[in-house]
């Protein structure tokens, strides 16, 4: 097949490595344009496997099951950050795979991932790269306090130590065994916030709205759209730095730029993620089109279409925690309240079993205005036991 072939709608099968959320709304999106849809993924009982016309149920190095995946798709994508590269590489040789796993790798790694916003022109967090004694002793004093986060495999703020000084770093690096690791300035933050961006197999970029995002312990919980907080110019500048890291990784796909706005107004880049992404999950409802729909256009090879917001919107992540009473009984969340709501829509992933901090799914509330859309979603927080303020 030539590399830059169009994969039709309706005629063509879109390969998935992950059986997660975001493999399953992938999925879901990639049916509604008609496409059939193959996951990959060990567990038989995943969100995307459940939706999914097919899935092949091995682990992502297992040779069989990547030729199996291979020979079932037409395109490959991920849905999962750490889903080894040399995976990605091997489907690579016989079919079309959006994003890279040369790509995938850089965001792996958060040392290499600094490198390439350096190499892009993109400013992010004082920090110094940990691998040996040397470089822990080595390390400038002005980076203390700082966070120290393992290089690999971190995730909803997990490998991740607050140091004040010396000791507490050599502690907390011992602490994680001396994998390699990166240590970052503490940075006086104002707010956090996010950019979807989409780059097609022609190097075509489109750009979705910036998110503002809020955090609690370590996971996303709210999402707001047009950004309260954010003036446009931040907002622009974090639209064209994202698109940049895009361009000059050659990368196709979905991207996900995370950013912090600081307290005397700079930007700097966070990290990313080589897929649509938690705080994305906005544009089901309130965009034209979604940051799902756009993956499959990417990997397609469709045209990628400038996406709009049609209305302000609130998410709010749901976590497994609200399967629970305050005395640790499981209960049913009053879904049947929170969807008389105006503008409330709700996305569930199909997950069996609650566990606390587990994603279970979301809740878009889009309004007229963005009042609107607030007002209502406080009153979704209300009804559902979480915190109203954000
Ligand atoms: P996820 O993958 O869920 O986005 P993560 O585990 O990869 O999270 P980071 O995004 O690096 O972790 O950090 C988690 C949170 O910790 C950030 O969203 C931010 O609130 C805070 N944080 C991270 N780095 C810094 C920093 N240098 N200064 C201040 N706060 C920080
Ligand atoms: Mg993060």
């Amino acid at each position: 097949m030539a590399i830059d072939k169009v994969l039709m709608p309706g005629e063509a099968t879109l390969g998935v490595m992950g059986g997660g959320q975001l493999g399953r709304m992938f999925v879901q999106a990639a049916q509604s344009l008609g496409y059939r849809a193959v996951v990959l993924d060990a567990d038989a009982d995943s969100p995307a496997g459940a939706v999914a016309h097919q899935q092949v149920r091995t682990g992502y190095l297992d040779p069989q099951g990547l030729a199996e995946l291979a020979a079932a798709a037409d395109a490959i994508t991920t849905e999962f950050e750490n889903v080894p590269a040399q995976a990605l590489a091997t489907l690579a040789e016989q079919r079309r795979v959006a994003p890279a796993g040369r790509c995938v790798a850089v965001c792996q790694d958060r040392a290499d991932e600094k490198a390439h916003f350096k190499a892009s022109g993109v400013a992010c967090a004082p920090h110094a790269v940990i691998r040996s004694e040397a470089e822990l002793a080595a390390v400038d004093a002005s980076l203390l306090p700082g966070i120290l986060k393992t290089a690999r495999m971190g995730y909803d703020g997990k490998g991740q130590a607050r140091v004040r000084d010396r000791a507490e770093l050599a502690a907390a690096w011992a602490a994680m065994k001396g994998v390699p690791c990166v240590l970052e300035q503490l940075l006086p933050l104002d707010l956090e916030l996010s950019v979807i961006v989409a780059r097609g197999l022609d190097g075509q970029v489109v750009e979705f709205p910036v998110q503002q995002n809020l955090h609690r312990d370590g996971i996303l919980a709210v999402t707001e759209v047009p950004a309260p907080s954010v003036p446009e110019a931040v907002q622009a500048e974090a639209r064209t730095a994202a698109a940049r890291i895009a361009t000059e990784l050659g990368y196709v796909g979905v991207l996900c730029v995370e950013f912090f706005l600081l307290k005397d107004g700079r930007l700097l880049v966070n990290e990313m993620a080589p897929r649509p992404h938690n705080s994305g999950h906005y544009t089901l409802d309130a965009c034209d089109v979604s940051q799902f729909e756009a993956q499959v256009r990417a990997l397609a090879g469709l045209p990628l279409r400038q996406p709009r917001l049609h209305s302000p919107v609130v998410m709010l992540n749901l976590l497994g925690d609200l399967w629970f009473d305050a005395e640790g009984r499981e209960r049913s969340p009053c879904w049947d309240q929170v969807l008389a709501l105006p503008g409330a829509h709700l996305h569930l992933y199909g997950k069996a079993e609650p566990r606390q901090g587990r994603k279970m799914g979301h809740l878009n509330i889009i309004g007229a205005s963005a009042a609107e859309a607030a007002a209502s979603a406080r009153q979704a927080a209300a009804l559902l036991g979480l915190p109203s303020e954000w």
